[in-house]
């Protein structure tokens, strides 16, 4: 007999935004049976293998101005820098030669056509370095459809554009309300992505001011309804040079940051069985070890930064520079270790797409079948 609402949700498994709340509420018992749940599914549907994706942090020019991002246009305090193309090939052929399987090219949001063909011939250089071989994700914000189009023809695989928050009235708190930040703009390009057939992500910000748990509630439902290949989701770090830093105080403290983000990874891996799901390096920022509990709380992917070291400093989202430190230890050493104390194995070599992606494309198939068929 079920003794308590906890057992209930996680046996009966619908999903509410109350019943939601109730889990991300959960006391220390409870929680722990939450993630003993994530685990097993996890176990399951994704097996123990971790998959790798090498991240490249392209430039730190950005033309938009989120409140809470340190490489705002606003904020003056920046070195702005662009990779050239030696340095990125170099990076590419870092990843491909430790078999790291994936690669992440982020950056800020340029939309301009120099941007858009540099990325194009990003996408051919690592195709042709690694001979197709690399899962290849974009996270170079909001464009265009037909930007989409040209990425995705260029050889692109899989698209990571955060909702950030998915309550319009807590999205417009965190960027200014004007075209450049439109939240309908940026619900309706993570529909142009999926319609271009990219393996999709989406993810928030945890512990936001302002931020509530019905909202963090509302943030699952909508990664849930939109049916989302991957995730990357992390806790909201302060930086002090940007507008949302004062009201840092808003915030829940550091301790509660890490359980909610925890929460959040194992709800979705429960609510999600079969998505990719990162280990974020804001995790690992906010607190020493924050990969690997992430890992062990339902993430499967990790992104070790790969940008050549002397810009790193200047990508920083966020103030904090331990994590800095942090990512500048991403050996491949440290991975793997990292990875073999969570008892988990490295899938390298392996593009490490979600089977959710594959399951998706299957049931788009069989459904359109009867057209094919009839004609
Ligand atoms: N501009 C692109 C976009 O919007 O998808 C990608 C680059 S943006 C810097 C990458 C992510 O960094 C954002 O989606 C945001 O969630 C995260 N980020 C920015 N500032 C942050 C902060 N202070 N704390 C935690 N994450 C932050």
């Amino acid at each position: 007999m079920m003794n308590n609402r906890i057992d209930k949700i996680l046996s009966e498994r619908v999903f509410t935004k109350e019943s939601l709340v109730e889990l991300l509420n959960a006391n220390t018992d409870d929680t722990a049976k939450i993630f003993a749940e994530a685990r097993k599914i996890k176990k399951e549907y994704i097996g123990n293998k971790v998959h790798l994706r090498g991240l490249i942090e392209l430039t730190n020019y950005c033309t938009k101005n989120c409140y809470y991002c340190g490489i705002a246009s606003g904020v003056k305090n920046v070195n702005r820098y662009m990779l050239s193309m030696p340095e990125v090939e170099q990076a590419i052929r870092f990843i491909h030669e430790n078999h790291y399987g994936g690669i992440v090219i982020q950056s800020g949001e340029l939309q301009s056509e120099k941007f858009v063909s540099l990325i194009e011939e990003i996408l051919h250089k690592a195709n042709s370095i690694s001979g197709n071989t690399l899962g290849i994700t974009l996270s170079c914000g909001e464009q265009i459809p037909e930007t989409y189009k040209r990425w995705k023809d260029a050889g692109a695989h899989r698209y990571l554009l955060r909702i950030e928050a998915s309550n319009r009235d807590l999205y417009y708190k965190l960027h200014p309300r004007n075209k450049k930040h439109d939240f309908e703009t940026r619900v309706s390009a993570l529909y142009s992505l999926k319609e271009l057939g990219y393996q999709t992500g989406t993810g928030v910000m945890i512990g936001l001011p302002f931020q509530t748990v019905e909202d963090l509630a509302s943030d699952l439902l909508f990664m849930r309804d939109f049916d989302i290949d991957m995730c990357g989701m992390g806790p909201y770090i302060e930086h002090e040079d940007t507008p949302l830093y004062k009201f840092a105080h808003l915030a829940v403290n550091k301790t509660q940051k890490v359980q909610l983000s925890l929460k959040m990874i194992a709800i979705l891996r429960i609510m999600m069985k079969d998505i990719n799901i990162a280990a974020t390096t804001a995790m690992q920022t906010l607190i020493n070890g924050g990969r690997e509990m992430a890992l062990k709380a339902g993430a499967n992917i990790l992104m070790p930064n790969t940008t050549p070291g002397i810009f790193r400093e200047h990508y920083s989202l966020y103030k904090n520079k331990p994590g800095l430190y942090e990512e500048a230890a991403d050996s491949k050493d440290m991975i793997e270790k990292l990875i073999q104390r969570t008892g988990s194995i490295t899938g390298y070599g392996e593009k490490g797409n979600a089977p959710h992606y594959y399951r998706r494309c299957r049931s788009l198939n069989s459904q359109s079948l009867p057209t094919t068929n009839r004609s």
